[in-house]
């Protein structure tokens, strides 16, 4: 079921448990802004989620109230992520899901990286 993305954290979030280390995850990449892990139920050959250590549930709240420092190094953690995997000469895709229509299911923010093989249109018609 999709969350309501205005509601205030959860921190019984599956995410916030992995980032207390209460859930195990496979990691691919960790520093002081990012985890990154593989998506517990793929949906391409490489599906990675990268989350930000700090609590926010959605990127509206994470780009509305995270500091520069933050959003910075989250977003450098996605681009090493992707870099790191060999996507960028091949190609990737990023998707971060936000409430009911954007089918968000956990409320924590966190952007897929897909790639591993062409991945067709943006949306399914
Ligand atoms: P979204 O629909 O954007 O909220 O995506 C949530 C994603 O989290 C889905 O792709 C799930 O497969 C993934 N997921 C849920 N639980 C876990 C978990 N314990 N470890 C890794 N991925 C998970």
């Amino acid at each position: 079921m999709p969350i309501d993305a205005t509601l205030p954290y959860d921190d019984q979030n599956i995410f916030a448990k992995i980032l207390r280390g209460e859930i195990p995850n496979q990691t691919v990449y960790e520093d002081d802004w990012a985890l990154a892990f593989h998506d517990i139920n793929p949906q391409a050959p490489l599906h990675v989620l990268v989350i930000p250590k700090g609590a926010y549930v959605s990127w509206d709240d994470f780009s509305n109230h995270a500091p520069a420092e933050e959003i910075a190094g989250f977003i450098r953690a996605v681009g090493h992520v992707a870099r790191q995997a060999g996507l960028v000469e091949p190609g990737y895709r990023l998707l971060a899901n936000v409430g009911g229509h954007g089918h968000q299911e956990v409320p924590h923010l966190h952007v897929h990286v897909f790639g591993g093989q062409p991945l067709g249109p943006m949306l399914v018609r």
